[in-house]
């Protein structure tokens, strides 16, 4: 017969031996009996021999009898007693062996169970009930089999069934449902009891097992490896000796080495040479005294290329608190690392030039501010603006303006020393840090030089190119101690050097500061000053010199500040192209001046015509009111030829840039066109012809040096000359004086215009100078 184990055949007759003492009699029971009986058998004996020797019972024989049964019954009792003693330590110790074996099997929550194959009822320990948290379950099999999870009851049966087709151990891990909601996990083993006789299994007796912990941590195990497996950072686990015992796929797929090529080894198989002893010192030292480290770190992969990886080690500590392993996981960030550094660059550099942004030069004058600070040095700063880079822009195109800006920085760069920041703020505006400043005369010849190169020209492809700069000084610690405010200083020098005719510098004084204030208190009264109608239009007449007729006038605007009186258009209209706002009164004049001529049309002359100046700032930008303006003459009757525009010389340059579109609308209307200070601008002749000109007003600064033979006499003939060649009439301006008259007239200038005639009128008092001009052309027999 096979047993499942001694242990459990032992503990079956442990059981039925207790089930019979149960129903034993007492222990003084047991001794009276065993008295009484042997008494009882020593005496029968006794007598039995006296009948049989001497035919009768004599009272020698009862007396030996009833000795011998004392003997006997003695011996019997001391036999007796000995055996119960013997019975009872036996059975004591049963009784403890028995708790001991319950207790073990409490503590491995582990069960009994007995099935008998022919009945199909089953047998289970009471420790089987503790471990499936039920009181009480019947010996049917079919209420066990209701425990099972569903999706493992058809597993156990079948292990049970091939167990007993095979005639082996039966094994099975299952859950089961226990009653309070939770699953437990069993394992089951068992074995068959044989019918001696047919050899048929009888019974199976097993053992069951609370495996639940197990196999938490089994799954748990098998997850982490899943993600050890898996993982996309590298992995490796290093011994005490810092020797590698273990990688992971990741890390194979990341440096090139296989398992065999690193295992054994320490992580230096990837040092790349990118950190110093003292990087790995600090290492060190942070993991021996916290277990922990991380950073980033450059390695080399088995190919040699060099990456950069963020690396994490962690230590794991043996019972005794000595390092048993280092875990250290790493994920390749040179990817991610590029486009910081993109990104980083993108932000902080200009593109076209390759120069440090705004952004990084603030970064960078902070900082030279508080070395400077630190050694109490000084620093100068450079705000170098340049002169007619738009035009150039426009005339040949944006390729090569930034070809130009491109060169503009080799050539302040040659001008400063490698320790000098430059800088591209944005457009054409640059700015340099002179550092380590001990004599601040040191700054001007490096301004001028700057000046000076500059100035020479910029060969653009098979196109040259003449700019200039306008550059703005500032000192700390004098004129300023933060970046903010150093800035501000450069820029407004800068604008008072573009002030004063450009192609200059100028050092920040504390005038300018006043200026730039201004500036800003006149941009915000600029904002209301339409709404409150503080503009008036003045006029000035244009005279026919050859006649002294009067048939045209400048409109020129003026502003009435409710606080400083009368300001002039020089100063407010750049503030207001720099505003924008130049849009919105450009708009309001023209409609004014539209508005005035249809009077003096009606009232004067039906030719009279008024100029309208036309700031190039209203040409640029999406609000731009040709068309408008074409339908208001219409609208007031008004045909073009009643308003000229004046625009700067500076804007022919932009005929490509679109500036022939723009004034097609008031070609096509009529509407004429003036060049305002001609002379003074950056212009091709060339030009003058492409675009429809009507009028070209020699500037001022021509008209006041006129003396007989003079150069600018000279020049003033020679542009009559071309304009009369090309068409168009002249205007002179700034006509102060009668000798300059008379040699306007003789060169065959057409018309002037200056104080000697008129200055620039409110309406009223220039409808009386007409009204007085007339009568007096009127009296010398000519007709207005
Ligand atoms: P501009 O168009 O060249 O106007 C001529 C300027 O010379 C006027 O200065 C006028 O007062 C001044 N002027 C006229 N005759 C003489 C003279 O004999 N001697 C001297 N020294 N100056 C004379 P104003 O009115 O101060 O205007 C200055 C500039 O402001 C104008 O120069 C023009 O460019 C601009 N401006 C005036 N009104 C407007 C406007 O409505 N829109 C725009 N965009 N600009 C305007
Ligand atoms: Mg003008
Ligand atoms: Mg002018």
């Amino acid at each position: 017969m096979r047993t499942v184990n001694c242990y459990d055949t032992f503990r079956r007759k442990v059981a039925v031996y207790l089930a019979d003492v149960q129903h034993h009699m007492s222990f003084g029971q047991r001794v009276f009996a065993a008295v009484v009986l042997s008494f009882a058998m020593a005496e029968t004996i006794v007598s039995a021999m006296g009948l049989l020797l001497i035919g009768r019972i004599t009272p020698d024989y009862l007396i030996t009898g009833g000795v011998a049964s004392i003997i006997v019954a003695t011996l019997i009792v001391a036999g007796v007693l000995q055996l119960e003693k013997k019975t009872h330590r036996f059975s004591a110790e049963m009784k403890k062996s028995e708790q001991r074996l319950n207790f073990a099997l409490g503590v491995a929550k582990m069960g009994v169970w007995e099935l008998d194959l022919n009945s199909r009822r089953a047998y289970l320990s009471p420790d089987i009930y503790r471990i499936l948290g039920i009181a009480c379950i019947s010996t049917d099999l079919a209420d066990f089999k209701r425990l099972i999870h569903d999706q493992d009851a058809g597993l156990v049966f079948t292990a049970l069934d091939k167990a007993l087709a095979e005639q082996t151990p039966y094994v099975a891990e299952y859950r089961v449902c226990l009653p309070d909601g939770r699953t437990c996990w069993i394992e089951d083993r068992g074995e068959f009891q044989l019918d001696e006789a047919t050899g048929k299994p009888l019974r199976v007796i097993g053992t069951l097992w609370d495996i639940t912990a197990r196999k938490l941590a089994e799954e748990e195990l098998r997850l982490a490896a899943l993600v050890y497996q898996n993982s996309n950072e590298a992995m490796t686990v290093t011994d005490t000796d810092n020797r590698i015992i273990a990688i992971n796929p990741a890390f194979s797929e990341m440096t090139g080495y296989s398992a065999e090529e690193v295992i054994g080894r320490t992580p230096k198989i990837l040092s790349s040479g990118g950190q110093d002893s003292e990087f790995f010192r600090a290492m060190w030292r942070s993991l021996n005294a916290t277990g922990k480290w991380q950073g980033e770190i450059w390695n080399r992969r088995k190919n040699g290329e060099k990456y950069v990886e963020w690396l994490t080690i962690n230590t794991i500590y043996a019972e005794d608190g000595s390092v048993h392993r280092r875990v250290a996981l790493f994920s390749d960030i040179t990817k991610r690392k590029e486009a910081d550094t993109l990104i980083w660059t993108q932000a902080n550099y200009d593109l076209l030039t390759g120069l440090p942004n705004r952004r990084l030069f603030i970064d960078r004058l902070e900082q030279e501010i508080k070395k400077a600070q630190r050694d109490n040095a000084g620093i100068a700063l450079l705000f170098i603006a340049l002169d007619k880079f738009k035009e150039v822009n426009d005339a040949l195109g944006h390729q090569k303006g930034d070809e130009l800006l491109v060169q503009v920085a080799e050539r302040i760069q040659c001008c400063v020393r490698a320790s000098d920041t430059l800088a591209r703020l944005g457009g054409d505006e640059f700015t340099v840090i002179l550092r380590e400043l001990s004599n601040t005369g040191d700054i001007a010849p490096v301004t001028q030089g700057l000046i000076t190169r500059l100035g020479e020209y910029f060969q653009l492809g098979k196109d040259r190119a003449y700019i200039s700069a306008s550059i703005g000084v500032t000192v700390y610690p004098e004129d300023g101690t933060s970046s903010d405010i150093l800035l501000q200083n450069a820029y407004q020098a800068m604008y008072a050097a573009k002030q004063s005719g450009r192609n200059g510098f100028r050092f920040f004084t504390a005038a300018m500061q006043e200026t730039a204030q201004l500036r800003t208190r006149l941009l915000n009264d600029l904002r209301q000053a339409l709404q409150r109608s503080e503009f008036q239009l003045y006029y000035q007449p244009i005279v026919c010199l050859s006649s002294g007729v009067i048939h045209k006038a400048e409109a020129l605007l003026r502003w009435k500040h409710p606080e400083y009186g009368f300001i002039s258009p020089s100063v407010f209209i750049s503030v207001a192209e720099d505003s924008g706002l130049i849009h919105d009164i450009g708009d309001w004049v023209f409609k004014e001046a539209a508005q005035q001529v249809k009077q003096w049309r009606e009232r004067y002359h039906r030719d009279f015509q008024v100029s309208v100046n036309k700031s190039p700032a209203q040409f640029s930008g999406g609000k731009v009111a040709h068309r408008h303006w074409s339908d208001h003459l219409e609208m007031l009757g008004l045909p073009g030829q009643s308003i000229v525009i004046e625009i700067t010389e500076g804007l022919l340059l932009n005929v490509d840039g679109g500036l022939k579109d723009k004034l097609l609308p008031f070609k096509n209307s009529g509407v004429q066109v003036a060049i305002d200070d001609f002379g003074t601008g950056y212009s091709s002749l060339a030009y003058l012809n492409k675009l429809d000109i009507d009028f070209l007003k020699i500037d001022q600064s021509f008209t006041r040096n006129l003396s007989p033979g003079s150069t600018d006499s000279a020049l003033c003939e020679a542009i009559v000359v071309m304009a009369h060649k090309l068409g168009q009439l002249v205007i002179a301006e700034g006509v102060e004086t009668e000798e300059q008259r008379a040699l306007l007239v003789q060169m065959g200038c057409d018309y002037g215009q200056g104080y000697l005639f008129s200055k620039p009128l409110p309406v009223r008092e220039l409808e009386v100078f007409l009204a007085a001009n007339q009568s007096a052309l009127a009296s010398d027999g000519l007709t207005a």
